[in-house]
């Protein structure tokens, strides 16, 4: 029997690649973002209390009540918005489901989607199994600045959506106010909608405010904003994350939600409703990952990788053009083999391969082993 596939030149994720590696030979994983500390002991003891109290069959389908009406409170207080828990709010399996399902739901046969490149690498398997077109913008090292000017051009009739991304998965790179007040410029007077990946919304430094789509009432009305549990409160694996949308998008995006996932842990979302109430829970996070940032800067100061700043996201780039001549893809599988510490090439976040000879590290580990990382680096 022939099968032919949706996703012809889709393979295992990199971070999945990587990961492998880095267990097969022994090395430091900095590649796959996933922190290594533990888990809040009074988050671990609500999960208990919610399991050991019988939370164990399904919770509703749009996500439970006290997790929505927290999520909203907590917007409130962050970005000034007020967000109907009802209408507005969506719990998903982490936030690539709720990118997922928000594409799905969104995109038809031949929509054009704008994607800035390097991306997530979620997003455009997602366009293309709906059928639609990822019209790549690709940003460049050092900066990854968008022009917009070039964004501006890029629109067609058939462009449907656009997606952005920050904090930065992979560069690190935030935006800023000027840079949502010109997409805010280019999508007034269409029907273009906007998704707007904020999963690394609380790992922001130097002082920087996070322009959440949440902050812009004329960019909110078209937008679905994905956030996600498992990068603020170190738990990566439990998968839980939330689309934010106005009421007429969050509708459709649950009529795909509810036959995808058609709903989420139970206990998870009650531990996590009454761990938000004490918002030092996230307000903590920029300066406890900055120490982290910085700490992992310094230690790679004695090596020849020359760093790219990081102004988000618990990732940082790194240059290793004075260091060798192989091409990403091969140098970060033979430092991981070889030197012992697992990284992600960058070439795997553009759809047509861009080597600009970068990689990326994961900074979200113990002091010990990313003071461990930079030695075996030297
Ligand atoms: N978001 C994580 C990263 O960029 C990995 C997610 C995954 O492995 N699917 O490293």
């Amino acid at each position: 029997m022939r099968i032919q596939s949706k996703l012809p030149h889709v393979g295992t994720t990199i971070f999945t690649q990587m990961s492998q590696l880095a267990t097969d030979h022994g090395a430091i994983n900095l590649a796959q973002g996933f922190p290594d500390f533990a888990v809040d002991q009074r988050l671990k003891d609500l999960i208990n209390h919610y399991v050991q109290g019988g939370y164990n069959q399904y919770a509703p389908m749009t996500g439970v009540p006290e997790l929505r009406q927290a999520i909203a409170r907590k917007k409130s207080g962050l970005y000034g918005c007020e967000l109907d828990p009802d209408t507005e709010i969506t719990i998903t399996n982490g936030a690539t489901e709720a990118i997922y399902s928000a594409i799905s739901a969104l995109i038809r046969a031949g929509d054009e989607v704008i994607v800035f490149e390097p991306a997530y690498d979620s997003y455009v398997p997602a366009i293309e199994v709906n059928g639609g077109i990822a019209i790549p913008v690709r940003l460049r090292s050092p900066s990854y600045r968008i022009d917009w000017n070039l964004v501006q051009e890029l629109i067609s009739p058939a462009t449907r959506m656009i997606i952005i991304n920050t904090p930065h998965n992979p560069t690190g790179t935030v935006l800023g106010q000027a840079d949502l007040e010109a997409l805010q410029d280019i999508v007034a007077d269409t029907d273009i909608l906007l998704l707007s990946d904020e999963v690394y919304q609380h790992l922001i430094y130097d002082g920087r405010r996070h322009e959440s789509v949440l902050r812009y009432p004329e960019l909110f009305r078209r937008s679905v904003v994905s956030m996600s549990f498992g990068k603020t409160f170190h738990a990566t694996g439990w998968r839980i994350g939330y689309a934010l949308a106005p009421p007429a998008i969050t509708a459709e995006i649950r009529k795909v939600h509810q036959f995808n996932t058609f709903s989420i842990n139970r206990p998870l979302q009650h531990a996590l409703a009454d761990y938000l109430a004490d918002p030092e829970h996230y307000l903590a996070l920029p300066a406890f990952y900055e120490r982290k940032r910085d700490l992992f800067v310094q230690a790679m100061a004695e090596t020849p990788f020359e760093l790219l700043p990081s102004a988000g996201t618990y990732f940082i780039l790194a240059s290793y053009r004075n260091l060798s001549d192989l091409g990403d893809q091969a140098f970060a599988r033979w430092l991981t083999r070889e030197k012992g510490v697992a990284v992600i090439p960058i070439s795997s976040f553009y759809s047509d391969g861009t080597d600009e000879r970068i990689i990326r590290f994961c900074f979200a580990k113990t002091d010990e082993l990313l003071r461990a990382a930079a030695q075996r680096l030297q």
